[in-house]
């Protein structure tokens, strides 16, 4: 199982649009340092079988799928129905083309439901021959499930996000928690053991009413003990060096591009 992290960025991108001469406002980030510059966040896992379950269709998917050399993906999962999290859709069209099939879209329903408000047209029924929009077909799931998604077992459990709820995962030895500002007791059940986790961090110190901060990612790792912890959906207050310094044994800052090779699950 290979899991890449086509983006680590919050919702806004590093550097954000802006800055005095327009080269973006990179807040404590360095520049200089490639890491820093960050898309929005989502990851592909690949089953070791060259299929592959994108979660997430960010603003950027094209350019990640490109930078990332992904040439295909079979089946896709939202975790929540924030626009930086499904804005890029519309190129599923391109990926229904290299498998000529309908993808199958696992979300829960409250998140189903928002996406179809405003994206219908992906979710209509196919007659085909072709696709000139994106065809998905809705797999809605509820915390506390789980789902065989392209020979993976993969369980699904709720995380606090603010006003809305986002779906965690796990998948054999590796979790997957973005947009997350707390967990409940079945969520830390579910992640207990967890070998390798990736874990939305979007500042350092501030506290923040949707997301997690630094202090809180530390709290839960000092809880879940996983060998390995990368923190993703990081905003501008996230400099990759500073992180890399100061983050305890076993925790790191991920970057785009970062490839995650696991045990099959
Ligand atoms: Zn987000
Ligand atoms: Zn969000």
């Amino acid at each position: 199982m290979r899991v890449t992290l086509l983006g680590t960025g919050g919702s806004t991108g590093v550097p954000m649009i802006g800055g005095a001469d327009g080269s973006g406002d990179w807040g404590a980030c360095d520049p200089t340092e490639p890491r820093n510059r960050r898309t929005r966040a989502s990851i592909v896992i690949e089953n070791g079988q060259d299929q592959r379950l994108l979660v997430d269709t960010a603003p950027d998917l094209r350019e990640q799928l490109l930078a990332c050399r992904i040439p295909s993906v079979h089946a896709v999962l939202f975790t929540h129905a924030h626009a930086d999290h499904i804005s890029g859709i519309d190129d599923v069209r391109v990926l229904n083309r290299i498998i000529d099939l309908p993808l199958q879209a696992f979300a829960m329903q409250r998140t189903l439901e928002e996406i179809t408000r405003r994206f219908g047209y992906a979710f209509a029924p196919w007659s085909g021959p072709g696709f000139y929009r994106p065809v998905l077909v809705a797999e809605p799931t509820e915390s506390g499930s789980t789902h065989d998604i392209l020979g993976m077992p993969t369980q699904v459990f709720r995380q606090g996000h603010g006003r809305v709820d986002t779906l965690g995962l796990r998948i054999g030895a590796f979790g997957y928690s973005t947009d997350v500002g707390e967990f409940d007791e079945s969520a830390f059940e579910t992640l207990a053991g967890v070998d390798t986790w990736v874990v939305g961090c979007f500042l350092p110190h501030e506290r923040h009413w949707t997301h997690a901060n630094l202090p809180t990612v530390l709290e839960w790792v000092d809880r879940l003990h996983p060998r390995r912890t990368i923190l993703t959906h990081m905003g501008p207050g996230m400099d990759w060096a500073w992180l890399q310094r100061n983050l305890p044994p076993g925790i790191e800052p991920g970057y785009d591009g970062m490839v995650i090779d696991l045990p099959d699950a």
